[in-house]
């Protein structure tokens, strides 16, 4: 990928990695992708999926093409030559899901496809830290299975990528960290890069992440596993082995509306437009994973493992968009539901409620509803330009709030009712706006 290099040194071997304490060109909508960790914010300006949105020539670069805005299936899931369900059908014990993520890094390395798996373990006293590395051996990579529910800096193991001898690299990675690495992919010292992606939507800093924990569940301090599931339940498994759940709608909404990330509520790459393959759960039912082979190198990663999946077609029921509309203005104007209610209400949506890719429409127009309106109250002279086209789509079939109409500080964000967007979990200080950021972001990198 360096074949073109040229014999001048190039704007990353000048460079140098953030110092520490230093202000991340993208401030409060920083994700912390960890690129300004690496000598590779040398790019950061076209990198940034904060700074700059690139959707279109992004797709184009990695699949030959940008999605067709005309067929609902690649308006909502990105560029796809197929989308299926499945499940390993020997679960690996102690991954998210059935563990298909870890399995394909393992067979990558296995079969000598990749001399690296780029992925992300936990630290040594904090299970939910995120610690992202370059396993070597499929041994690092099961070690990094199940998700760190956190903002977790991926592309700052760039750095490590000079003189380690790592020449094909498999990098798994959601949405944003995937932007910035598409963007410097040509000047990285690999001859192969294949991209692994998850879904993502809403996440949290670890101080956003306790405040949920706290907020939400019986003991944080034992839970070990969590995901928000089809059943519009978010399922907690504990360190005895313990399950619990709570209905979406029965969060502490106002104690939880400071945490999700800024930069998730600008976030419109829920569905990780730049990877190769897309595993996920929200398209499938119950139990299953969600997978999406976007091109030909994602067959090849998935032709890793397709013959120990037991796999179906996607399927779909219900109609969101009644749920979806209801849920805006809930939303808006952030109604806490008594406990009993919640449960009632999770009860029957779990049963009549959207299902498989009208599940995965309803948690994307929900958040990219709620998103474009944070942009355009927040950040109102960067809103439309940030906003891609096929979300601007998307978000054009419902009816938003005015933008003047802006929640108070200190309101609630709530789910009331079927149709509220899934809450998830996010970083700190999402709501307020910071006065002091510009709205045309500028940065002091090339
Ligand atoms: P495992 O085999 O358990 O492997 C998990 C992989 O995740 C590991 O390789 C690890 O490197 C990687 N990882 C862990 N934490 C992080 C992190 N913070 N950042 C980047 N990579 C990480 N799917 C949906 O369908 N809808 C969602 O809304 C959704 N949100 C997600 C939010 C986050 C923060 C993450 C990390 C994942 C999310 N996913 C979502 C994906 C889903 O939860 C599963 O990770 C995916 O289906 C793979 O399951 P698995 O059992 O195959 O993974
Ligand atoms: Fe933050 Fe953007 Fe830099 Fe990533 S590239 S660390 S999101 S400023
Ligand atoms: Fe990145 Fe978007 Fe996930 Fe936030 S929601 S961590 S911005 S991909």
């Amino acid at each position: 990928m360096d074949a073109a290099k040229p014999t001048t040194a190039a704007p990353h071997d000048r460079a140098r990695p953030l110092a520490a304490g230093g202000t991340y060109p993208a401030r409060d909508l920083c994700s912390h992708c960890g690129l300004c960790d690496s000598r590779w914010i040398a790019y950061v300006r076209r990198a940034c999926a904060f700074l700059e949105q690139r959707f279109e020539a992004m797709e184009q670069q990695a699949h030959g093409r940008s999605r067709h805005l005309d067929d609902e299936d690649e308006l909502y899931f990105g560029v796809q030559r197929r989308m299926f369900t499945a499940r390993l059908r020997q679960p690996l014990e102690g991954a998210q899901w059935t563990g298909i993520v870890s399995r394909l890094g393992v067979r990558a390395l296995e079969t000598g496809l990749v001399d690296a798996v780029l992925c992300v373990g936990q630290s040594d006293h904090d299970r939910f830290t995120p610690v992202p590395r370059l396993a070597r051996t499929p041994e690092e990579v099961l070690a990094a299975r199940v998700n760190k529910p956190t903002l977790s800096p991926n592309l700052e193991v760039l750095e490590q990528l000079p003189g380690s001898g790592i020449r094909r690299l498999l990098a798994i990675g959601v949405g944003c960290q995937i932007q910035a690495l598409r963007a410097v992919q040509d000047t990285l010292p690999l001859d192969q890069l294949y991209v692994l992606g998850l879904p993502c939507v809403d996440n949290v800093s670890r101080a956003g992440l306790q405040t949920f924990l706290e907020s939400t569940v019986s003991s944080p301090e034992t839970v070990v596993h969590y995901e928000f599931m089809q059943d519009f339940r978010i399922h907690f498994r504990h360190s005895d082995g313990r399950q619990e759940t709570v209905p979406f709608f029965g969060l502490d909404t106002p104690k939880l509306k400071d945490v999700f990330a800024p930069s998730c509520l600008s976030c419109f790459d829920y569905t990780n437009a730049g990877a190769d393959l897309v595993v996920g759960y929200m398209g499938a039912s119950f139990g299953r994973q969600w997978i999406t082979v976007r091109n030909p190198r994602g067959e090849e990663l998935l032709a890793l493992v397709e013959d120990e999946l037991d796999t179906a077609a996607v399927s779909s029921r219900g109609d969101r968009r009644a749920a979806v509309q209801q849920g805006i203005e809930a939303y808006d104007k952030a109604v806490k539901l008594p406990r009993w209610l919640a449960e009632v209400l999770g009860w029957l949506i779990g049963r009549i409620g959207p299902q498989g890719l009208e599940y995965g429409r309803f948690s994307i127009d929900s958040h990219f509803t709620r998103n474009a309106l944070w942009l355009r109250r927040h950040h109102p002279a960067m809103a439309e330009r940030h906003i891609p086209a096929f979300a601007q789509r998307i978000v054009s079939r419902y009816r938003l709030p005015p933008v003047a109409a802006a929640p108070p500080p200190g309101a609630a964000v709530a789910a009331a009712d079927p149709g509220a967007p899934s809450p998830r979990p996010g970083g700190a200080a999402g709501g307020s706006p910071d006065p002091q950021r510009p709205d045309r972001l500028e940065c002091s990198q090339n």
